[in-house]
């Protein structure tokens, strides 16, 4: 049985609710909220509550999950205008990638213009 929650962990306190953060989406499974130090304009981050260190710990149990994530990057890239303009989404994962916190989110940032390829 994987954990579900690990209590030293910043993204699960956030998800249990304990900074009293705005969620722009909550399910049992999924929470989204603003970034602290926004990247770009539209700068959100998509969790799950379950704490995952990283994609390279998802099976193929989490695809439903991974799916969900996606549909609710969509949802909010449409309430935050990015539909037509287009956005990005971004897993980092591990230390070279520039991930820093080590519980799954995903990045929707939208609202300027991204270069390729990234930094
Ligand atoms: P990563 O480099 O992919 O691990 O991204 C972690 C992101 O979490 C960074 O963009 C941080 O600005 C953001 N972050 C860290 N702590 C918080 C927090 N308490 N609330 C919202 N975003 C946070």
């Amino acid at each position: 049985m994987r954990q579900t929650i690990n209590t030293d962990c910043i993204f699960c306190k956030i998800a249990a609710g304990e900074f009293g953060t705005e969620f722009l989406y909550e399910s049992p499974e999924i929470v989204a909220f603003r970034d602290i130090h926004p990247k770009a304009p539209t700068h959100i981050l998509i969790i799950p509550r379950r704490h995952i260190p990283k994609v390279s710990d998802l099976t193929e149990e989490d695809e439903k999950l991974i799916g969900r994530m996606i549909t609710v990057a969509n949802i909010l890239a449409e309430q935050e205008g990015l539909r037509e303009r287009g956005f990005r989404l971004i897993f980092n994962c591990g230390r070279e990638s520039g991930q820093e916190v080590f519980h799954l989110h995903l990045h929707l940032l939208g609202g300027r213009l991204f270069n390729w390829p990234p930094g």
